[in-house]
């Protein structure tokens, strides 16, 4: 069921990539650590630099401590002061630190469209097509609520290229979501505001009943406020959708929707990962 992991990243041969990062625990903690708000590695490596840890709460499970005392992978250790020592130290270059940072204010009503035109007849409220999804159109819940809510498994409908076997498959929300988070804060980057080409072109799941590789393709229905959003990007197959569906994605939330296929399918993997992880360095 689980296909193996797309991202090129998994090709990398230097062994200090994978060092220090334990997805399950990154978001296991974001959850665990709901009552003491939100801290994972990624949030410690994009404070401020003059920032002090000793205000943060301390550290929990020995998971998240080993986590917190290694450095993300792009910090040379030479570079990078102990996590642990509240000194303030020169920030190291930082290639993932997002632009609200460095500001207390949040931005992202500003780089956001204020007026949406809807046809007539349509209404911003929709009945959520999924359990997972919001009443807002393009929108789905929080990791924070799908845990309370004790949702853990995104299931989806797929059809087989060769032997065109529909069928429905799950995938585990925290596992998958750390797998692109991770792929995110890795390569953004490199990115430079456009889709990889391995979300351009996504690699599809085995079909279940022949075998056949790269074929489950994800089934996308006709009325795009059914679309499997969260499914669709937890399989990293956000690059399915036509530039059209992209584009609705975009539209009911609030981004900029121009531009070609490259750029609003990145915008689409983002805003996603900041609907799951509101505190997450997802910001354009
Ligand atoms: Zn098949």
């Amino acid at each position: 069921m689980n296909k193996p992991p797309t991202n090129p990243s998994d090709s990398n041969s230097d062994s200090s990539f994978h060092l220090g990062w334990n997805p399950n625990a990154l978001y296991n903690s974001i959850i665990g650590d709901l009552s003491l708000g939100s801290l994972s590695p990624f949030h410690i490596a994009t404070l401020p630099p003059s920032s002090s840890l000793e205000h943060l709460p301390p550290p929990r499970g020995g998971l998240q401590r080993q986590s917190l005392s290694l450095p993300p992978p792009e910090f040379s250790a030479a570079a990078l002061p102990p996590l642990v020592a509240a000194a303030p130290a020169p920030a190291p270059a930082r290639r993932y630190q997002p632009r609200q940072s460095s500001s207390t204010k949040p931005r992202k009503k500003n780089s956001s469209s204020p007026s949406l035109r809807l046809k007539k007849g349509k209404s911003e409220t929709i009945t959520p097509p999924y359990e997972w999804a919001t009443n807002r159109r393009a929108t789905v819940h929080t990791l924070h609520y799908l845990d309370f809510k004790k949702i853990h498994e995104i299931k989806g409908e797929v059809q087989c290229r060769r032997c065109e076997s529909r069928y429905e498959m799950g995938f585990d929300l925290i596992k998958k979501f750390s797998e692109v988070a991770k792929f995110v804060w890795e390569n953004r980057g490199e990115m430079a505001d456009r889709a990889p080409e391995v979300w351009m072109n996504p690699s599809l799941p085995t079909c279940r009943y022949c075998g056949q590789e790269n074929s489950a393709k994800p089934v996308i229905p006709r009325s795009k406020k059914a679309i499997n959003w969260l499914f669709l990007l937890l399989g990293q197959m956000l690059g399915c959708c036509t530039l059209n569906q992209l584009r609705y994605f975009c539209k009911h939330t609030r981004h900029h929707r121009t531009g070609a296929k490259d750029r609003v399918l990145y915008l689409t993997y983002l805003s996603l990962c900041k609907q799951l992880d509101p505190s997450g360095p997802f910001d354009r």
